[in-house]
Protein backbone atom coordinates (compact mmCIF):
# COMPACT_ATOMS: atom_id res chain seq x y z
CA UNK A 1 0.00 0.00 0.00
CA UNK A 2 1.55 2.97 -1.15
CA UNK A 3 0.30 6.33 0.11
CA UNK A 4 1.22 9.10 -2.26
CA UNK A 5 -0.86 6.80 -4.73
CA UNK A 6 -3.68 7.73 -3.04
CA UNK A 7 -3.27 11.37 -3.67
CA UNK A 8 -5.12 12.78 -6.31
CA UNK A 9 -4.11 15.37 -8.72
CA UNK A 10 -5.99 18.12 -9.55
CA UNK A 11 -4.24 20.44 -12.78
CA UNK A 12 -5.22 24.15 -12.74
CA UNK A 13 -6.92 24.17 -9.24
CA UNK A 14 -7.20 26.73 -7.20
CA UNK A 15 -5.36 28.77 -10.38
CA UNK A 16 -4.29 28.06 -13.88
CA UNK A 17 -0.42 26.94 -13.90
CA UNK A 18 -1.47 24.74 -10.29
CA UNK A 19 -1.66 21.28 -9.93
CA UNK A 20 -3.59 20.68 -6.37
CA UNK A 21 -2.43 17.76 -4.36
CA UNK A 22 -5.77 16.74 -3.04
CA UNK A 23 -5.29 14.21 -0.08
CA UNK A 24 -8.99 13.94 0.53
CA UNK A 25 -8.78 10.59 -1.22
CA UNK A 26 -6.02 9.43 1.09
CA UNK A 27 -8.74 10.46 3.61
CA UNK A 28 -11.16 8.51 2.34
CA UNK A 29 -9.25 5.60 2.00
CA UNK A 30 -8.74 3.54 5.66
CA UNK A 31 -5.58 1.65 5.09
CA UNK A 32 -3.78 5.18 3.78
CA UNK A 33 -5.66 6.87 6.30
CA UNK A 34 -4.29 4.80 9.11
CA UNK A 35 -1.31 4.12 7.57
CA UNK A 36 -0.37 7.80 7.18
CA UNK A 37 -1.39 8.53 11.13
CA UNK A 38 0.56 5.18 12.10
CA UNK A 39 3.80 6.64 10.37
CA UNK A 40 3.08 9.94 12.62
CA UNK A 41 2.88 7.98 15.24
CA UNK A 42 5.47 5.48 15.19
CA UNK A 43 7.87 8.69 14.45
CA UNK A 44 7.15 10.61 17.12
CA UNK A 45 5.85 8.59 20.02
CA UNK A 46 10.04 8.29 21.60
CA UNK A 47 10.43 12.06 21.20
CA UNK A 48 9.08 13.06 24.10
CA UNK A 49 6.85 15.53 22.73
CA UNK A 50 4.07 17.60 25.02
CA UNK A 51 1.78 19.19 22.53
CA UNK A 52 0.81 18.44 19.09
CA UNK A 53 0.01 21.90 16.73
CA UNK A 54 -2.18 21.58 14.10
CA UNK A 55 -2.51 23.96 11.01
CA UNK A 56 -6.12 24.44 9.77
CA UNK A 57 -7.77 22.47 8.05
CA UNK A 58 -5.90 19.40 6.88
CA UNK A 59 -3.54 19.31 9.77
CA UNK A 60 -6.46 19.09 11.98
CA UNK A 61 -7.21 15.19 10.08
CA UNK A 62 -4.03 13.99 11.07
CA UNK A 63 -2.48 16.06 13.91
CA UNK A 64 -5.61 15.32 16.41
CA UNK A 65 -5.14 11.88 15.55
CA UNK A 66 -1.58 12.06 16.72
CA UNK A 67 -2.29 13.66 19.94
CA UNK A 68 -4.74 11.27 20.69
CA UNK A 69 -2.06 8.53 20.16
CA UNK A 70 0.84 10.33 21.68
CA UNK A 71 -1.49 10.99 24.81
CA UNK A 72 -1.32 14.76 25.01
CA UNK A 73 -2.72 17.79 24.26
CA UNK A 74 -3.65 19.25 20.39
CA UNK A 75 -3.60 23.18 19.68
CA UNK A 76 -5.08 24.48 16.23
CA UNK A 77 -3.58 26.95 14.36
CA UNK A 78 -6.39 29.04 12.76
CA UNK A 79 -7.13 31.08 9.97
CA UNK A 80 -7.62 34.98 11.19
CA UNK A 81 -11.02 35.30 12.89
CA UNK A 82 -11.74 31.77 14.20
CA UNK A 83 -10.50 31.94 17.24
CA UNK A 84 -12.58 32.98 20.64
CA UNK A 85 -10.32 33.78 23.34
CA UNK A 86 -6.86 36.24 22.82
CA UNK A 87 -4.56 35.08 19.98
CA UNK A 88 -1.46 35.82 18.58
CA UNK A 89 -0.97 36.26 14.62
CA UNK A 90 1.26 35.60 12.06
CA UNK A 91 0.40 37.09 8.55
CA UNK A 92 2.46 34.94 5.11
CA UNK A 93 2.63 34.68 1.80
CA UNK A 94 1.03 31.60 0.02
CA UNK A 95 1.55 29.76 -2.97
CA UNK A 96 -1.52 31.86 -4.22
CA UNK A 97 -2.37 34.66 -1.69
CA UNK A 98 -1.83 35.53 1.42
CA UNK A 99 -2.97 35.19 4.72
CA UNK A 100 -2.81 35.51 8.63
CA UNK A 101 -2.53 32.32 11.24
CA UNK A 102 -3.26 32.51 14.95
CA UNK A 103 -3.26 30.99 17.87
CA UNK A 104 -4.61 30.91 21.37
CA UNK A 105 -1.90 32.86 23.66
CA UNK A 106 -1.92 30.26 26.38
CA UNK A 107 -2.13 27.52 23.83
CA UNK A 108 1.76 26.01 24.47
CA UNK A 109 3.62 26.57 27.83
CA UNK A 110 7.15 27.76 28.28
CA UNK A 111 9.73 24.45 27.36
CA UNK A 112 7.19 22.30 26.04
CA UNK A 113 8.16 19.92 22.91
CA UNK A 114 6.06 20.33 20.14
CA UNK A 115 5.55 18.56 17.02
CA UNK A 116 3.41 20.89 14.02
CA UNK A 117 1.72 18.64 11.86
CA UNK A 118 0.42 19.79 8.26
CA UNK A 119 -1.28 17.97 5.19
CA UNK A 120 1.71 19.81 2.71
CA UNK A 121 4.84 21.94 2.52
CA UNK A 122 5.01 24.13 -0.55
CA UNK A 123 6.92 27.14 -0.31
CA UNK A 124 7.34 26.47 3.49
CA UNK A 125 5.53 30.16 4.42
CA UNK A 126 2.38 28.87 6.81
CA UNK A 127 4.70 26.41 8.52
CA UNK A 128 7.04 29.38 9.03
CA UNK A 129 4.29 31.06 10.22
CA UNK A 130 3.45 28.02 12.70
CA UNK A 131 7.00 27.90 14.15
CA UNK A 132 7.08 31.68 14.70
CA UNK A 133 3.79 31.30 16.67
CA UNK A 134 4.90 28.25 19.21
CA UNK A 135 8.42 29.85 19.44
CA UNK A 136 6.77 33.32 20.42
CA UNK A 137 5.18 31.58 23.23
CA UNK A 138 8.67 30.02 24.58
CA UNK A 139 7.88 26.40 22.56
CA UNK A 140 10.13 24.23 21.31
CA UNK A 141 9.53 22.45 18.15
CA UNK A 142 11.00 19.14 17.68
CA UNK A 143 10.04 19.19 14.15
CA UNK A 144 7.64 19.49 11.39
CA UNK A 145 5.18 16.29 10.14
CA UNK A 146 3.99 16.32 6.65
CA UNK A 147 2.14 14.04 4.42
CA UNK A 148 3.69 15.85 1.31
CA UNK A 149 6.67 17.92 0.38
CA UNK A 150 6.56 19.59 -3.24
CA UNK A 151 10.57 20.36 -2.71
CA UNK A 152 10.76 22.56 -6.18
CA UNK A 153 9.10 25.25 -3.85
CA UNK A 154 11.57 25.29 -1.45
CA UNK A 155 10.10 25.37 1.48
CA UNK A 156 12.45 23.94 3.69
CA UNK A 157 14.56 27.38 3.33
CA UNK A 158 12.12 28.39 5.87
CA UNK A 159 12.08 26.73 8.45
CA UNK A 160 15.69 27.34 9.60
CA UNK A 161 17.36 24.47 11.91
CA UNK A 162 13.72 23.02 12.82
CA UNK A 163 13.79 19.59 10.84
CA UNK A 164 11.15 18.91 8.16
CA UNK A 165 9.61 15.35 7.88
CA UNK A 166 7.31 14.31 4.84
CA UNK A 167 5.95 10.71 3.88
CA UNK A 168 5.92 11.58 0.16
CA UNK A 169 7.15 14.33 -2.58
CA UNK A 170 6.02 15.41 -5.92
CA UNK A 171 8.17 17.69 -8.48
P1 LIG B 1 2.97 26.91 1.74
O1 LIG B 1 2.69 27.93 2.80
O2 LIG B 1 3.28 27.52 0.40
O3 LIG B 1 4.03 25.91 2.16
O4 LIG B 1 1.63 26.10 1.48
C1 LIG B 1 1.20 25.09 2.35
C2 LIG B 1 -0.20 25.31 2.81
O5 LIG B 1 -1.07 25.49 1.70
C3 LIG B 1 -0.69 24.11 3.56
O6 LIG B 1 -1.49 24.48 4.68
C4 LIG B 1 -1.47 23.32 2.55
O7 LIG B 1 -2.62 22.73 3.10
C5 LIG B 1 -1.85 24.34 1.47
N1 LIG B 1 -1.51 23.86 0.12
C6 LIG B 1 -0.74 24.45 -0.80
N2 LIG B 1 -0.66 23.73 -1.91
C7 LIG B 1 -1.40 22.63 -1.71
C8 LIG B 1 -1.71 21.45 -2.49
O8 LIG B 1 -1.27 21.24 -3.65
N3 LIG B 1 -2.51 20.53 -1.89
C9 LIG B 1 -2.98 20.68 -0.64
N4 LIG B 1 -2.72 21.75 0.12
C10 LIG B 1 -1.95 22.72 -0.41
Amino acid sequence: MNIKETIRSIPGWPIEGVIFRDITTLMQDPEAYRKACDLFYERYKDKGIQKVVGIDARGFVFGAVLAYQLGVGFVPVRKKGKLPWKTIEESYALEYGEAEVEMHEDAIEKGEKVVIIDDLIATGGTIEAAIKLVNSLGGDVVECGFIVELPDLGGRAKTGDTPIYAMCEFE
